[in-house]
């Protein structure tokens, strides 16, 4: 989350989403486009993002879409789970505000 201007919303706490979705909502184009859900559990809380899901597919080459689910690095265990995965998603990913986000079909929490 970061703050930043929406030309409809005025200021907002952006959040992360993929460059399709990104450019789709500055440019109100936002038809064929199928969105995926993730979920992230990491440090004992859960987040989620709204990316579109040909950006997931890179990274996932078998997933059907709808929801995917990732669980982050665990200290105590020593256990490294989706982290590499987390980090290449989410690095790839472009700040968008949230309420134009919100307005896609599919991609309200
Ligand atoms: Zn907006």
């Amino acid at each position: 989350m970061k703050p930043a201007i929406c030309k409809k919303h005025g200021p907002q706490r952006f959040t992360l989403t993929s460059p399709l979705l990104a450019k789709a909502i500055s440019e109100d184009g936002l038809d064929n486009i199928f969105i995926t859900r993730i979920r992230i559990y990491s440090n004992e809380r859960w987040s989620e993002y709204f990316v579109d899901n040909e950006y997931l597919t890179r990274f996932l080459p078998n997933h059907s879409g709808g929801e995917a689910v990732f669980k982050d690095r665990d200290v105590a265990k020593r256990r490294l789970n989706d982290r590499l995965l987390i980090m290449k998603v989410l690095s790839g990913m472009e700040y968008a505000c949230p309420v134009c986000l919100s307005e896609i079909p599919g991609a309200v929490s």
